[in-house]
């Protein structure tokens, strides 16, 4: 086994933090295509993060319900199969009460948190946004309310936190300026996103960041800045997954991310934060048959099933062949708690707190 890796693993096991060049080391021989072959380096990382996760969440799989309640959105990103550009992309949104069914339904499957994800659609102001999180909260106060709906004002983020709203998801998406510029269109900055972030985590959500892997003009040198980035953050959760290309998006051509690549980013996470909610997402499984279950045993411990309504499924399609898109919620989670099972880990019903998180 090459030796500098074996001692950085061990470095990160110690201390859960290593410089930007040493991460940059860690990463590096990972996305060389002439590489000989790292897979001993990968299992011994994924060995210490699962021991590690297992001591925090034994083998606990938390699971989210997420509903996707509306594909319009007044971005571009570049990556993106709902961005406003793609005029192929059937659009549509819930109404309240199609969001406050999916919940309803969800509850009686065992979820305890319901995420709701969507584009940057004006028709969810925050009146919209805080009479919707106050009926869930009603209707299930035992159950914690994540929203994932991008860039807001800090305004707009307290209300909603005011109105019940437990966590908020968004993706940095790169933590190096030149590289989020490449991604995004001139009318989206680094700085605003990564304002959000601050403003989220000062306001009091469980904040959640991450990145995809294998993004088009991506290096080791902007992932050890992710790695950077999420060791300083100390998000509560971090979602990574692969980057799929979208056929009617400018990166169409691209090549998607790897499992192997992020299965060891997800390995590295769960050493710098023993804490940290990590989902093994569905690009994972998009990518890979048993990408979940691979990620879990890299040092996951979070799966989110699709509650969406199915007729609207297929038009979320964030990238190319998503899954779990012509199964109904009860068949989504009933799936994923087999292959939670085939592997020795169980799904849970639970809010699924970050551990060592105190509720004011
Ligand atoms: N509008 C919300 C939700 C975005 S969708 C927001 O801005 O936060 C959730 C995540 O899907 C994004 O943050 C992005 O990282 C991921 N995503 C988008 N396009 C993708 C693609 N082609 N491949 C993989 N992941 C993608």
């Amino acid at each position: 086994m090459y030796r500098k890796i074996i001692s950085l693993i061990e470095k990160l096991e110690a201390r859960h933090s290593l410089t930007l060049e040493e991460y940059e080391a860690l990463i590096g021989p990972m996305t060389e295509k002439s590489a000989p072959d790292r897979a001993d380096e990968a299992a011994l990382l994924a060995e210490k993060a699962s021991s590690v996760r297992q001591q925090v969440y034994g083998r606990d799989v938390y699971v989210r319900g997420l509903i996707e309640i509306s594909n319009i959105c007044k971005n571009d990103c570049y990556y993106c199969g709902i961005r406003r550009s793609n005029r192929s992309c059937e659009r549509y949104r819930l109404s309240e009460q199609e969001i406050l069914e999916c919940c309803a339904q969800g509850y009686e499957l065992g979820f305890r948190t319901f995420v709701l994800q969507g584009g940057e659609d004006a028709h969810f102001s925050d009146e919209v946004v805080c009479r919707l999180v106050g009926q869930i909260k009603k209707n299930h106060p035992d159950c914690a309310v994540t929203l994932s709906l991008g860039e807001r004002s800090r305004e707009s983020y307290q209300r909603m936190f005011d109105a019940g709203a437990d966590r908020y998801l968004l993706r940095h998406e790169t933590a190096d300026k030149a590289h989020y510029e490449k991604l995004h269109p001139p009318q989206m900055s680094f700085d605003n996103r990564m304002r959000c972030l601050r403003d989220l985590r000062e306001i009091g959500y469980q904040v959640g960041c991450g990145f995809m892997v294998g993004s088009p003009y991506q290096t080791a040198r902007t992932l050890a800045e992710d790695l950077k980035f999420i060791e300083e953050f100390r998000p509560d959760m971090c979602g990574i997954g692969p980057f799929v290309p979208h056929q009617a998006t400018p990166f169409a051509k691209e090549p998607a991310g790897t499992v192997e690549l992020t299965c060891y980013l997800l390995s590295i996470i769960r050493l710098i934060h023993p804490n940290v909610l990590l989902p093994s997402t569905t690009a994972l499984g998009t990518i890979d048959p048993r990408g979940r279950e691979k990620g879990i045993l890299a040092g996951a411990n979070v799966v989110m099933p699709n509650l969406s309504p199915m007729a609207v499924r297929k038009k979320y399609e964030l990238y190319d062949n998503k899954i779990c898109t012509g199964d109904e919620s009860a068949q989504c989670r009933h799936c994923l708690e087999q292959r939670m099972e085939s592997i020795g880990y169980h799904v849970v019903t639970d809010r699924g707190d970050v551990k060592g998180w105190k509720d004011s």
